[in-house]
């Protein structure tokens, strides 16, 4: 052996102590274990954090059985396979295995290395603590599924559930139904009882509709306060109606909060099935949904079946929202008034502002229809002020023009009283156009006083104290309590259409209509019946001492230039 030779060699050894120490280095500090068997030279041994995993050694194949006590018994087969790979000239293969006694999840990898005539030289089996990963991995299908505040299912796996169910139904020609179900004014006891206790309701009442689920009934909780269940089969053994009627016999009772407070809760149901109302599983809970706002508008505690004029006026209202957006006031809203008069002498009282629309293709949109979805959306907060506005300075011309004190009536919606900047706004208008405040006249709903009626109470007060009229509009088909009306700063109170209709003919009619008058005297208000058309109804009303009148007998609503022409100029 030359020098060169002897320095090639010693090259060699010095670069395998060091590869040697390297993979010392790297086996030590590793947290897997490793099993290696050398199938040429017959040896095996144990490499790396062995102890870690296992308190034996490993000295000959045999030792290797001891492993399987480690494992739980369900996961045997898939090690046996694992320990045994050269027989089936698999080369690499993995299983993830649970300990017993403890919460540890192993992955174990097992590699064969063959020679060129596939017979096994080396094998591997490595084992790494998996635990961590799995569990992270395992709440994040979780939640994956799972609305964690319920623990019913989440919104886009009962989704896939309800796929599932629709699949099967067309197969076998089955129906499903879908409850859409929220809670009624949920807002309402988030902001009398905080977040805390609405998740809390939120949880109570979605394990109360839990105990529903079964092979044939899914459970979600879809969003804040709303839930879907799904019927397979809703006229079997789980109907609708026993659905339903349990929940109803729930909510009779309260909910009992950890801060002592005891709840009544009150739900809106919609019900839609396939393949009835629709064929897919998003259009589904869509019908359920839509049919499920107008339970809402029947009261609490409501439910509603779906059916094609539901979705029919709920595809008008969504068109009509959308105009909305795009009306302009000046070019599509006008303004009508309709003549109120003194029953005495018919002599005129004032006029009722009543708002028209016309869209941009001609067509006449009715208030009753558009003014709810623009209280809904909020647009009637300017639509309203425009409406103050306009109708004022209309009255102001007239008022100059005319010199006749009479009565201007303004619709206002509830939303508008709730605006902070109200009251300051009616009065600069009243004040820009130098209008008297005892000439302008605020009609209000009863439902103006269900929401705040401290509040509400406190700015009509204010409202009165400046001089502005009060009238209670559409009196007879609310509450209608005549009790709360003596703290109301009321100045007239309007004789609900519905009364005037029937007065004639229904005795039961005649008697609150002519209570009704007589309170409103006793309390020292004036009347109007509203809707009045005939001369019968007109001579009735002044007999019972009716204040006034507004109806098509006399007037129907006319824009301001008729009003002028017919109304004004006869004054
Ligand atoms: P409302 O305040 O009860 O108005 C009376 C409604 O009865 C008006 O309908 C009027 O045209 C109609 N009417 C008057 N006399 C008779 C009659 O003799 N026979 C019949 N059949 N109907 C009569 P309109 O103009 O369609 O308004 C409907 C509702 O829309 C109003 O009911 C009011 O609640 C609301 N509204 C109208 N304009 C406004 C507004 O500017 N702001 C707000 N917030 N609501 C408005
Ligand atoms: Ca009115
Ligand atoms: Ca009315």
């Amino acid at each position: 052996m030359d020098h060169s030779q002897i320095d090639e060699l010693t090259k060699k050894c010095e670069s395998l102590v060091v590869s040697e120490r390297m993979y010392r280095n790297i086996c030590d500090t590793s947290d897997r274990a490793f099993i290696y068997q050398d199938f040429v030279n017959n040896t095996i041994r144990t490499i790396s954090n062995w102890n870690y995993y296992f308190d034996f050694d490993i000295n000959d194949e045999q030792d290797m059985i001891n492993i399987f006590n480690y494992i739980e018994a369900e996961y045997a087969i898939a090690f046996r396979e694992l320990l045994n790979l050269e027989k089936t000239g698999i080369e690499n293969q993995s299983a993830v295995v649970k300990f017993k006694d403890s919460a540890t999840w192993i992955e174990i990898i097992t590699t064969v290395i063959y020679d060129e005539d596939r017979n096994p030289t080396d094998k591997i089996i490595r084992f790494s603590d998996i635990t961590k990963i799995k569990n992270a991995n395992d709440e994040l299908t979780y939640m994956a599924y799972y609305d964690i505040l319920t623990g019913l299912y989440n919104r886009s796996y009962f989704v896939r559930l309800l796929s599932d169910f629709l699949r099967d139904a067309e197969k076998k020609n089955d129906v499903v139904a879908i409850l859409y179900i929220n809670i009624d004014d949920f807002r309402k006891i988030n902001d009398a009882f905080g977040m805390t206790v609405g998740d809390e309701v939120v949880q109570q009442f979605g394990q109360f509709l839990g105990e529903f689920k079964s092979d044939h009934v899914i459970v979600s909780h879809f969003n804040a306060d709303s839930y879907c269940i799904a019927i397979y089969d809703p006229y079997g053994h789980r109907s609708i109606e026993v659905i339903t009627s349990a929940i109803y016999d729930r909510l009779y009772w309260p909910f009992y909060l950890s801060n002592h407070q005891e709840l009544i809760l009150a739900v809106s149901i919609g019900v839609a099935e396939y393949p009835e109302a629709a064929k897919s599983s998003l259009e589904l809970i869509n019908c359920a949904e839509i049919v499920m706002f107008k339970a809402k508008t029947m009261g609490s505690n409501s439910l509603h079946y779906f059916d094609a004029p539901i979705l029919h006026e709920y595809l008008q209202n969504v068109a009509i929202e959308n105009k909305l957006k795009e009306a302009t006031f000046s070019q599509n809203f006008i303004l009508y008034f309709q003549p109120q008069y003194s029953i005495e002498g018919k002599k005129l009282r004032g006029f009722e502002t009543l708002i028209r629309w016309r869209d941009n293709d001609g067509k006449m949109i009715s208030p009753m229809q558009f003014i709810p979805i623009a209280e809904r959306n909020g647009t009637i907060v300017p639509i309203g002020t425009w409406v103050m506005e306009e109708s004022i300075r209309t009255y102001s011309e007239w008022r100059k023009q005319y010199d006749c004190p009479l009565i201007l009536s303004i619709n206002i919606s509830a939303i508008q009283y709730a605006q902070e900047d109200f009251i300051e706004k009616i009065l600069g208008i009243i004040k820009k156009y130098n209008i008297d405040p005892n000439e302008i006249e605020l009609e209000i709903t009863e439902s103006v006083l269900i929401d705040d009626f401290k509040e509400i109470t406190e700015k009509l007060h204010t409202l009165r104290s400046l001089g502005i009229r009060i009238s209670l509009d559409d009196f007879g088909t609310g509450y209608s309590s005549l009790s709360y009306l003596k703290g109301l700063p009321i100045t007239t109170l309007k004789i609900d259409k519905s009364f005037i209709d029937t007065v004639l003919f229904d005795e039961n009619t005649k008697v609150i209509t002519e209570s009704i008058i007589f309170m409103v005297k006793k309390l020292g208000f004036e009347s109007i019946a509203e809707g009045v058309e005939t001369e019968e109804q007109y001579t009735y009303l002044e007999s019972i001492g009716c204040d006034g009148i507004q109806g098509y007998y006399l007037n129907h609503p006319m824009p301001a230039e008729e009003i002028e022409k017919r109304v004004l100029c006869h004054l």
